[in-house]
């Protein structure tokens, strides 16, 4: 996996792993500003009008999917999407991601490749496939590497400074990969950012991840209680129980027994700070009520918005001089 090395030009971006620096972020955050002024003011950006885009997704999206293709239409890209591969592409028949990557290459005659698939590794196998650059919409349960962007974008829109900050990441600590990818993100921050793990003990973090995290010094605790917490939070980051992954491991009476676990509602923020965020990278399926999306500490539609801008910073980097 390449490092970015402060370039993103042609470069895959398959992992969070490949940060080294803060700054590289910032260039990232740079370019998203001037998206968001250009979408603001309805400017037509031809940044990439000789160049063609392709989505492949083989899981559900809403968000990412839609953004990714807004983004490279905002840009003046060719875009082709395709959802659902998982079911109609030759996937079916057999056919093996590497073929299907170097096909998709060839019929499409694209400049690079967004991919979202169930399997961990499936961006690294793509793009040492591929002779494009791929970029990693959610792979597996361990990463998500625009979202952590995106949701990093987040946070510092709100508090300026990413510095002493209490991050509570709440939910599905086990399937979810945004909660992961955003945690190493974080961890370039330390020492000034804490995270707090919340999770039924079902649903704990990974080990490896935690040892990761403690590796790069990163101040964590995890609990099972969000009441521990809550009052110090700066930011609730909360997830949803991942139906998928119990349904494929055959756990569907712990998924039954586990879901509704938490719910926040404005009670439950009644114990937060005033000024706090809450944000989720959605979809949601109750964890937080609708009630709360008219506080002012709501945060995730914001959120959502902000994946249009990072991506068409991501696409114009890595496309463009970057
Ligand atoms: N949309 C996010 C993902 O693809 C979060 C989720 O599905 O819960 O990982």
């Amino acid at each position: 996996m390449t490092k970015f090395n402060h370039s993103f030009a042609k470069k895959d971006f398959i992992s969070v792993n490949q940060f080294s620096y803060k700054d590289e972020l910032d260039k990232i955050f740079t370019v998203a500003d001037k998206m968001k002024k250009s979408i603001l003011k309805k400017q037509i950006r031809n940044d990439l009008k000789k160049f063609c885009i392709t989505q492949l997704f083989y899981q559900p999206s809403t968000r990412t999917f839609t953004s990714f293709l807004a983004a490279s239409c905002h840009l003046g890209a060719l875009t082709i999407p395709i959802h659902g591969m998982q079911a109609y592409s030759s996937a079916v028949k057999g056919e093996s991601l590497p073929d299907t990557i170097r096909t998709v290459e060839q019929t499409t005659a694209c400049d690079l490749i967004i991919l979202r698939h169930p399997d961990d590794n499936s961006s690294q196998v793509a793009a040492d496939y591929a002779r494009v650059p791929v970029i990693n919409a959610g792979s597996g349960t361990r990463e998500h590497p625009t979202q952590a962007v995106l949701d990093l974008y987040t946070i510092k829109q709100y508090f300026k400074k990413l510095k002493n900050l209490n991050i509570v990441m709440l939910g599905d600590l086990k399937y979810g990969r945004t909660v992961k990818s955003l945690a190493k993100l974080l961890a370039l921050y330390q020492p000034s950012v804490k995270i707090s793990f919340v999770s039924p003990k079902q649903l704990v973090m990974p080990r490896e991840e935690i040892e990761y995290l403690q590796s790069k010094k990163i101040k964590i605790n995890e609990t099972n209680e969000l009441n521990q917490v809550l009052s110090q939070a700066d930011v609730l980051y909360v997830t949803r129980i991942q139906k998928e992954w119990f349904e494929k491991e055959g756990k569907m009476n712990l998924y039954n027994s586990l879901r509704g676990a938490y719910n926040i509602n404005l009670k439950t923020l009644s114990q937060a700070k005033k000024k706090m965020i809450v944000m989720h990278p959605l979809p949601r399926v109750g964890e937080i009520a609708y009630e709360v999306d008219n506080d002012s500490r709501a945060a995730y539609f914001n959120q959502m918005r902000n994946g249009l801008y990072i991506r068409m910073a991501l696409l114009r980097l890595i496309l463009r001089k970057g």
